[in-house]
């Protein structure tokens, strides 16, 4: 607020604007400074932005309609697909801030959820192929991996190649459309797994992620190329899309802790010490239970989920039979 009063009067008299400018240049400003970390460099807005409070603007249908000078408006038409035209037809949904960058603009939207009970729960483990669910569910994510390993190869490649060139670093070398692919991958399976436990009225219990990449060291038999790939993988990414897309459906996600999930034996809790990341599979020592690696892990973080669910019912039905 300090820092709006103090441009408001410059941004009346230069540009003839409404106070909603300089309050939303304030914001922003705001928020670039408090995400700054290397303070011995300055805050700067890497990109041309403009964001706009939903009080301030309208939208009907496609045509976004923005205040300008002196009671003047900017119409904008908006260019969408299918899937964003969901968002603009439901009138159920509370409109946020539209932010409007270069080459997009940006709606967002709200909606109220009533928070239901879950009458189960499902935990999933995430290692570098996949995402293996407690109840089986197995979701491929080699396409990831694989993607990471084609472009990194490209890159390296590029570089033996032209090593000081600035200039072609962009247009051979960037990772955009990497990210790009990934991404869409990550989308498609976060969106199952969201819909499944939707349809199922299930909880989501995820691993948190701290020690990952230190369970990826030296030594346990993982060549230097799994290590390098294990770093790059963005399990991180595909949490946060779980998270915001369930927050969405109304699904509740928990996260816990993720010590020895792998390493112990769901059926007795027997902690099997010397079990190697290269092994897939494992008998139990204790109790002899024939393990899968990944949907053991699952089962574990399913059952560390402190997540209060609806009590299990079970209906008993009873046919007679009547005879004479
Ligand atoms: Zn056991």
């Amino acid at each position: 607020m300090n820092l709006r009063n103090r441009i408001y009067r410059e941004f009346r008299d230069r540009y003839g604007v409404p106070s909603c400018f300089p309050y939303s240049v304030a914001e922003v400003a705001w928020s670039i400074v408090k995400k700054h970390k290397r303070w011995h460099r300055r805050p700067y807005a890497k990109r041309l932005m403009f964001k706009m409070d939903a009080a301030n603007f309208s939208l009907n249908y496609s045509v976004l309609s923005l205040p300008f000078k002196k009671g003047e408006r900017v119409l904008v038409p908006l260019r969408y697909g299918e899937y964003q035209r969901s968002f603009l037809m439901d009138k159920t949904l509370k409109r946020g801030s539209v932010t409007m960058t270069e080459s997009s603009i940006i709606v967002a939207f709200s909606k109220e959820i009533t928070a239901t009970e879950p009458s189960g729960k499902v935990g999933y483990d995430l290692n570098e192929k996949s995402m293996v669910g407690s109840d089986g569910t197995k979701h491929e994510l080699s396409e990831v991996a694989r993607l990471h390993t084609l472009y990194g190869v490209r890159r390296s490649k590029f570089y033996e190649r032209h090593p000081d060139d600035r200039r072609l670093v962009k247009k051979f070398a960037s990772s955009r459309r990497e990210k790009e692919r990934v991404s869409q991958a990550l989308h498609s399976v976060s969106t199952l797994i969201v819909e499944k436990a939707r349809a199922n009225k299930e909880a989501i219990i995820l691993e948190r992620l701290k020690g990952i990449r230190y369970a990826h060291q030296k030594g346990n038999g993982e060549g230097k190329s799994g290590r390098r790939r294990i770093a790059l993988w963005p399990f991180r990414q595909l949490q946060s899309y779980i998270e915001y897309k369930a927050r969405w459906a109304g699904v509740p996600v928990e996260y816990v802790s993720a010590a020895y999930t792998s390493k112990t034996c769901h059926v007795c809790g027997f902690i099997n010490r010397k079990l190697k990341l290269t092994e897939r599979g494992w008998l139990c020592p204790q109790c002899g239970a024939m393990l899968d690696r990944d949907i053991n892990a699952a089962i574990n973080i399913e059952r560390r989920g402190k997540i209060r669910c609806l009590p299990i019912t079970t209906v008993v039905t009873r046919a007679e039979a009547r005879g004479r």
